[in-house]
C-alpha cells in the first residue's frame, strides 16, 4: 500500500543548493560518517533522497546510507547494524502504520533511544497522534510534499546535532559512571600496593595509556621521616622494579624530574612525555602519580581523570591506609626487618655524623638461594631466610643494624670491628634447621667502610654493592672490601660506554685485516678481521677496551652484526681483485652466539654479500666454548651446517677437555700469542705450542699461531710443524687499501 506521491525537489532547493558545513578536504574519506537509514517501499524515493543528500556534510562528517525497502527490512538491518544516527521513515508501507510500529521496536525492544527518527508520510492523514511523537521521541514529521531538497536537509543536520549531542552526553555518563565503579572497586582493594596498584592500572586505562606507571610518596612530617625522601609506593609496567625503592632509584631521567616538579607545584601535566598527577596534598605526606604516555587526552579525558583522581586521594587520606603506608614503605614484611629504603635512611643519618668513618656497611648475600628457593619451594625459601635474620639478630642485633635490601640480601650498618666479614662468615658455619631438616648455608659478602664514601646512603649501598660483585665473581674469596678506585673504573667505564654509542651513531667503527700464512710455504693464506674504533680526536681505543663494554651493556650484538657484514662483504669485494681464495676470520662474541637472530643475521650476511661461505671462519674464544657446551656444540653444528669454518681463538688459556674437543665441530685451534712470546727463549715455554700443535694433529684439526713478532719465533713453529701464523713478523692489521697493495706487492 505504497503511497504513490512522488517526492520531488522543487527547483528553489536546486538554485539554493544549500551545503552549508559542505568545506571538502582531501582527506574526507578517512572520517567516520553519519550513519542515515532510509526506510521507504518506493524505490525512487531511495534514489532520490540520497541524490538530494549526496554531497552533504554534516559538523564536518558525511553521509553513509542504509536502505530498506520494508520495515520489516528495517528490524532486521538494525539488528546488526549499530550507531545508526538518523531513520527516515516513511509511515504508511506493508500496513498503514507499520512506520509507526517499526518506531515502537525501535525504542522499546532494540532499545536504540540515541537514534534519531524522522517520520514522512503521502498523506496528511496518516500523521501520527502528538502523543506518539512525545513518547517515542520522533525528531520530525514531514508530509513528502512539504520536504523539499532544502527542508530534508535541515531536518536531517538538526536530527544529527542532536544525535551528537546525546550520544555524548550518553558516552561522558557511561565514563562517569565508570569511574564511580572504578573507585568503589579500588576502596574494596585491601592493602596499599594493590590499592596503588590499582589506580595506576585505571588512571592509566581512562587516559588511554599502557598500564604503566608509579605511585610516590613524600614524607613531610619528622614524625615519619626526617628526610624529604620520596618514596615510590606501588609501580607497574616498566618501572615494577621500582616499587618499595627510592624515587633518586628511578633511572628514567624526565620520569623522576616529572614527578619531583609535581610534588613541590602541585600542579597536574597531560603530555606527551606522560601524565604527572598531583593526587594528595597533606600535612604529613605529598602523593603523585605517573603514568607512561598514551593516547592523547582532551579536555573530557582530562576532567574525568581530574575527578578520578579525587576519589583516589579520598583513599589514600584514610588514616588507617596512611599508617600502613607507612609501615609498608619502611620494612620487609617477610622478616619484619627494616627494609632497602630504610637503610638508606639510616645511612644517610650516619653518614652526616662526626663519627661516620667508624662505621661500616656489610651486604651479606645467600649463595644459590634461588637454585634451594626453587627446589625447596618458596614457602621453605621464606623460612630460611626469617632464619637468616634470626640468626643475625641474635648474634648482633644489639651492635649492629641489620635490613634486608633484596630477596636474598641482608645488610648490616654498625662499627667496623663488629663487622669483620671473617666474623660474619662464622655465623653461617652451623646448619639452619627448617621443617627438622638442617641445611647449610654459605654467603658471600661485600663491605664498604663509610669512611670510603663520597655520597649518601644510595652511594653507600651503591659501594658495598660492586664489592659484592667483586667476591662473587673475582673469585676472591667469601668478601671483599669497597675502594674508591671501584667507583672509578665504574664511572670511567659508563664515560665509555656512552661515548661508545656516540662512536656508533657516527659511524667511528671500522675493521682492519691482519693477513695469516702458510708457515711451510709461505703463502698468504686468510685474514683477520679487527675492530678499531677511532675517536673524533684521531684517537685509537683498543678492542680489548671497548669490546667488554659492548658485551656487557648487548651492543656488542648489533656492533657484531655489522662486523659480520662488513667483513663478509669485504670477502667478497677482495674475490673481485683476485683474491677470492683468502679465508676471513671474523672474531664472535658468546653473547652474538646467544642471541636468538644470530644465525639469521649470519646467512643474510652471507647471502646479501654472495661470498663462499666456506672462506668464512668465526673465531670463538676457548674459554667460551668451554661454557655451555651442550649450547655451544649444537650452535656450532648449525654454524657448520651453512659451510662456514670455525676456529677456536686464544687456544690454551681455556681448560678444554679431550672428549669434549672432539665432539666440537672445529676446524682450526688458534694458539694464544701469549705461548708465543718465549718460545725461543725458555725451553719450558715451547711445551704448550708442542701440544697443541700435537693435539691438532691427533684430533685432526689445523694449527695457527697468533702473535708472531720476529723470525725466530715462526722457524721454532715451522719446525713443530705447525700449519699457519700470523703476527707483526708478517705485517700488521691494515686497512683495506693498504691491505691490497700489501698482497699484490707479495703475489708477484
Ligand atoms: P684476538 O682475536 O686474539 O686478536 C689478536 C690480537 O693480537 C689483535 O689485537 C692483534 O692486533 C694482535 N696482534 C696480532 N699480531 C700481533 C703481534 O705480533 N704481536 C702483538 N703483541 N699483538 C699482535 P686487537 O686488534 O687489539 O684485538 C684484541 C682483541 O679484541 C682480539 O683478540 C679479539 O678478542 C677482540 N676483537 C677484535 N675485533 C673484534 C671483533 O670484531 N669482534 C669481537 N667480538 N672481538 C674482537
Ligand atoms: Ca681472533
Ligand atoms: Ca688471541
Amino acid at each position: 500500500m505504497a503511497d504513490d506521491d512522488e517526492l520531488h525537489f522543487t527547483d528553489d532547493d536546486v538554485q539554493a543548493d544549500v551545503e552549508p558545513n559542505a568545506s571538502q578536504g582531501p582527506d574526507r574519506t578517512a572520517i567516520a560518517r553519519w550513519r542515515v537509514l532510509i526506510v521507504d517501499d518506493d524505490p525512487d524515493v531511495h534514489a532520490a533522497t540520497e541524490f538530494a543528500l549526496r554531497d552533504v556534510f554534516v559538523l564536518d562528517r558525511p553521509l553513509q546510507f542504509f536502505h530498506a525497502n520494508s520495515a520489516a527490512e528495517a528490524h532486521a538491518l538494525l539488528q546488526h547494524e549499530d550507531d545508526i544516527a538518523v531513520i527516515v521513515l516513511d509511515v504508511v508501507m506493508e500496513e498503514d502504520d507499520a512506520g509507526l510500529r517499526l518506531v515502537r521496536i525501535v525504542r522499546d525492544e532494540l532499545k536504540l533511544h540515541e537514534t534519531r527518527i524522522i517520520l514522512r508520510t503521502g498523506q496528511p492523514g496518516y500523521a501520527p497522534e502528538m502523543q506518539a511523537i512525545r513518547d517515542f521521541d520522533i525528531n520530525d514529521y514531514k508530509t513528502k510534499s512539504e520536504l523539499t531538497r532544502t527542508k530534508l536537509f535541515t531536518s536531517l543536520t538538526s536530527a544529527i546535532r542532536s544525535y551528537d549531542q546525546i550520544h555524548s552526553i550518553n558516552r561522558n555518563r557511561r565514563a562517569l559512571d565508570k569511574v564511580v565503579r572504578w573507585t568503589s572497586e579500588l576502596m574494596a582493594l585491601s592493602g596499599v600496593e594493590a590499592f596503588a596498584a590499582g589506580a595506576i592500572e585505571r588512571l592509566a586505562a581512562l587516559l588511554g595509556a599502557p598500564a604503566a606507571g608509579l605511585i610516590c610518596v613524600q614524607y613531610t612530617s619528622a614524625q615519619y621521616s626526617d628526610s624529604q625522601r620520596a618514596v615510590v609506593i606501588a609501580a607497574l609496567g616498566r618501572h615494577a622494579g621500582y616499587g618499595g625503592r627510592s624515587l633518586a632509584e628511578v633511572d628514567d631521567l624526565s620520569v623522576r624530574q616529572a614527578v619531583q616538579y609535581c610534588l613541590q607545584e602541585k600542579q597536574n601535566t597531560y603530555s606527551a612525555a606522560g601524565s604527572v598527577i598531583f593526587l594528595l596534598g597533606h600535612e604529613r605526606c605529598r602523593v603523585v602519580a605517573y603514568i607512561d604516555p598514551g593516547d592523547d587526552i582532551d579536555a573530557d579525558t582530562r576532567a574525568l581523570a581530574d575527578l578520578f583522581c579525587t576519589n583516589i586521594a579520598v583513599g589514600l587520606d584514610n588514616a588507617f591506609l596512611f599508617g600502613r603506608l607507612h609501615d609498608h614503605a619502611y620494612t620487609d614484611p617477610l622478616t619484619a626487618l627494616p627494609n632497602r629504603l630504610s637503610l638508606i635512611e639510616q645511612l644517610d643519618k650516619r653518614l652526616g655524623t662526626q663519627d661516620s668513618a667508624r662505621y661500616t656497611l656489610a651486604l651479606i648475600d645467600i649463595d644459590h638461594f634461588a637454585e634451594a628457593n626453587d627446589a625447596l619451594g618458596h614457602s621453605f625459601g621464606d623460612q630460611l631466610l626469617r632464619a637468616v635474620a634470626q640468626r643475625l639478630l641474635t648474634a648482633l642485633g644489639s651492635r649492629c643494624q641489620f635490613s634486608r635490601i633484596s630477596g636474598d640480601t641482608f645488610a648490616a650498618l654498625g662499627m667496623v670491628e663488629d663487622l669483620m666479614p671473617a666474623h660474619l662468615l662464622a655465623l653461617f658455619s652451623d646448619p639452619f634447621v627448617i621443617d627438622g631438616q638442617e641445611m647449610m648455608l654459605t654467603v658471600t659478602i661485600g663491605v664498604a667502610h663509610l669512611a670510603d664514601i663520597d655520597g649518601n646512603g644510595i652511594d653507600a649501598v651503591k659501594g658495598a654493592n660492586i664489592a659484592l660483585r667483586r667476591a662473587k665473581t673475582g673469585n676472591r674469596g667469601e668478601y671483599s672490601f669497597y675502594t674508591r678506585d671501584m667507583a672509578v673504573d665504574i664511572r670511567e667505564r659508563v664515560r665509555l660506554l656512552q661515548a661508545l654509542r656516540h662512536a656508533i651513531e657516527r659511524q667511528r667503527l671500522f675493521l682492519v685485516y691482519q693477513p695469516q700464512l702458510e708457515l711451510q710455504s709461505g703463502r698468504v693464506c686468510g685474514i683477520e678481521a679487527l675492530l678499531r674504533w677511532r675517536t673524533e680526536d684521531g684517537q685509537l681505543i683498543p678492542p680489548d677496551r671497548f669490546i667488554p663494554i659492548a658485551e656487557h651493556s648487548g651492543m656488542i650484538v648489533n656492533i657484531g652484526d655489522w662486523v659480520m657484514r662488513m667483513a663478509c662483504f669485504q670477502q667478497a669485494e677482495l674475490a673481485k681483485h683476485g683474491f677470492g681464495q683468502l679465508r676471513i676470520g671474523i672474531n664472535v662474541s658468546v653473547i652474538q652466539l646467544r642471541h636468538p637472530r644470530f644465525l639469521v643475521s649470519l646467512s643474510t650476511a652471507l647471502a646479501d654479500s654472495g661470498v663462499n661461505p666456506s672462506c668464512v671462519e668465526l673465531e670463538i674464544t676457548e674459554s667460551v666454548a668451554m661454557e655451555e657446551a651442550d649450547f655451544i656444540s649444537r650452535m656450532l653444528d648449525q654454524i657448520k651446517a651453512l659451510g662456514v669454518g670455525i676456529a677456536l681463538d686464544d687456544f690454551g688459556t681455556g681448560f678444554s677437555s679431550l672428549s669434549y674437543l672432539q665432539r666440537l665441530k672445529v676446524d682450526r685451534l688458534k694458539i694464544d700469542r701469549a705461548f708465543i712470546n718465549d718460545i725461543c727463549t725458555d725451553d719450558r715455554a715451547r711445551r704448550i705450542p708442542e701440544l697443541v700443535i700435537q693435539l691438532g694433529q691427533t684430533l685432526g684439526f689445523a694449527v695457527i699461531a697468533e702473535g708472531v713478532e720476529v723470525q725466530e719465533q715462526a722457524d721454532a713453529l715451522k719446525s713443530m710443524g705447525c700449519d699457519e701464523a700470523q703476527g707483526y713478523f708478517y705485517a700488521r692489521p691494515m686497512e683495506v687499501p693498504m691491505l691490497i697493495e700489501w698482497l699484490s706487492a707479495r703475489k708477484t
